[in-house]
């Protein structure tokens, strides 16, 4: 299945995040795809919203504590971002599938750096800057 929609401001992908949240049933690997800047985090924070998991403005970027935790009754959700692993030795080291679990949602940007995330995604989310406030958002479900 693919789908494609257009956003025209952060709020909007918020909401799409939002939306999402209530197609998402665990367990999942989802790859978010994109530029810096593209929207991945701010994705994730209506994701987390979705599942009543966390505030917007408490979802930050995992730039450098790599895997933030937020849990709801529906499901754990674990947001990864890989932008500053580079090895496989160090991607190794995170132990990933140790966080795969019945119940959980792993949400990861960067996540096509490493083979082995792009063969066991579920979900690919791209999304690419189109404007200053505008973002095309193209979902890929296996
Ligand atoms: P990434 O995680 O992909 O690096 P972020 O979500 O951290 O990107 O940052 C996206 C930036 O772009 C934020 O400052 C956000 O406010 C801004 N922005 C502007 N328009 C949009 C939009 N339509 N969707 C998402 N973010 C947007
Ligand atoms: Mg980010």
């Amino acid at each position: 299945m693919t789908s494609e929609t257009i956003t025209h401001s952060a709020e909007e992908t918020v909401a799409y995040g939002r939306a999402l949240a209530t197609e998402l049933s665990p367990p999942l690997i989802v790859l978010l795809r994109g530029d810096l800047g593209a929207g991945k985090t701010t994705l994730v924070k209506g994701i987390a919203e979705g599942f009543q998991a966390a505030r917007a403005e408490d979802v930050t970027s995992p730039t450098f504590t790599l895997i933030h935790e937020y849990r709801s009754p529906r499901a754990v959700l674990y947001h990864i971002d890989l932008y500053r692993i580079e090895t496989q030795r160090e991607f190794e080291t995170l132990a990933l599938d140790d966080l795969i679990a019945p119940d959980s949602i792993l949400l990861i940007e960067w996540g096509e750096k490493f083979p082995r995330l792009q063969q066991e995604r579920d979900i690919e989310i791209t999304l690419n800057r189109v404007g200053e406030t505008e973002r095309r958002i193209q979902r890929n479900d296996r």
